[in-house]
């Protein structure tokens, strides 16, 4: 990309478009077009084509989605599909028509069938059913991809998919029923501390295994794609390792200096028994992630008590925080 290119990052509020903004402008990329959710209504095709008519711009990173933990995507489906095919739908078709030179959509590591053998390679899309807690969210981003993928083929679309693995970082949301686990960890151990509570709960069994990136590692990803790949095939982003949950919640109880018990509430879901991607393709073109889990959690803990001394804990939930 041109350091004075047209870029435009769809969400650019949440935690992902906001650390891909960070990453242009410490890059020197000075041309951002960004709009807010009140400004732009990315579920309303009209408005976005009339946007994309009106901005034409050159380069779009599309971190706009609706997202959640495992509790919010099996409680809310309809609004984790219908929301995430809209934008979707809109801001690709959007693109396409406005002649954008190079898109990146972003999925995630939960397209993946539930059976799939780990670690996930691309190739494994669509090779089995995905994880049926989060479902809905899987089906909308399977169509992301693929509807990249078919611009690409019959329009010649230069519009690539990349799938991050499980993401924390700065600008994540904290509401309890909402967050995904780092975040709510986080937000558990923090107020027993405070609370001096004897014990924190843990959902599901601890077993589970987990990828995490931190967002800004992400960020760096999706620049480097944009300059260094072209290709129809999705592609991978993560670190390729992975720890159990009861593993994390330790870590995260030694950062914020808990020391209470761990208890595990087997009542809620486990989801997938492991999550971890296989990152050699993208490892082959020469991109590697920076951020250990250790330095990202206490990066991730200092934002939200940083945002704590500003806000309240109902102003760090999805429905405060302008994601798309
Ligand atoms: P997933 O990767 O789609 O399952 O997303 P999550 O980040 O929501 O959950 C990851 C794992 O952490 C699951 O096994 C959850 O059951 C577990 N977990 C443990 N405690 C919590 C919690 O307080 N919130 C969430 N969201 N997950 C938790």
């Amino acid at each position: 990309m041109d350091k004075r290119a047209k870029i435009f990052v769809a969400g650019h509020r949440g935690m992902v478009g906001s650390a891909i903004v960070r990453e242009l402008q410490r890059q020197g990329y000075g041309n951002l077009v960004l709009r807010t959710r009140q400004e732009l209504d990315l579920t309303d095709q009209r408005a976005v084509c009339e946007f994309f008519g009106r901005e034409r711009p050159e380069y779009v990173f599309v971190a706009a989605a609706r997202v959640g933990g495992i509790w919010a995507n099996s409680t809310r489906p309809a609004e984790f599909i219908y929301e995430n095919l809209a934008i979707q739908n809109n801001v690709i078709d959007g693109a396409y028509r406005a002649g954008v030179r190079k898109l990146l959509f972003l999925g995630s590591s939960c397209i993946y069938p539930r059976e799939a053998p780990q670690p996930l390679k691309e190739e494994y899309l669509l090779a089995g059913r995905p994880e049926p807690t989060n479902q809905w969210y899987a089906v909308a981003k399977i169509a992301g991809i693929k509807l990249c993928q078919a611009y690409r083929r019959q329009y010649g679309c230069d519009f690539i998919a990349a799938m991050p693995t499980n993401l924390y970082g700065i600008n994540d949301n904290y509401d309890p029923d909402g967050s995904h686990v780092i975040p709510a960890l986080l937000r558990k151990f923090h107020e027993a501390k405070l609370g001096g509570q004897p014990a924190v709960t843990v959902w599901g069994s601890g077993r589970p295994r987990r990828e995490f990136l931190y967002a800004d590692d992400l960020a760096r990803a999706c620049l480097f794609l944009i300059d260094n790949y072209s290709e129809e095939e999705i592609i991978n982003v993560g670190w390729g390792r992975d720890l159990a949950i009861a593993e994390l919640a330790g870590l995260v109880a030694e950062i914020v200096g808990y020391g209470g018990e761990i208890v595990f509430d087997t009542d809620k879901p486990d989801g997938m028994m492991l999550k971890r991607l296989d990152v050699s393709r993208i490892t082959a073109l020469g991109w590697r992630p920076l951020v250990g889990l250790r330095e990202g959690l206490q990066l991730a803990y200092d934002d939200m008590l940083r945002r704590l001394v500003f806000e309240q804990w109902h102003d760090l939930s999805p429905a405060r925080q302008p994601g798309m």
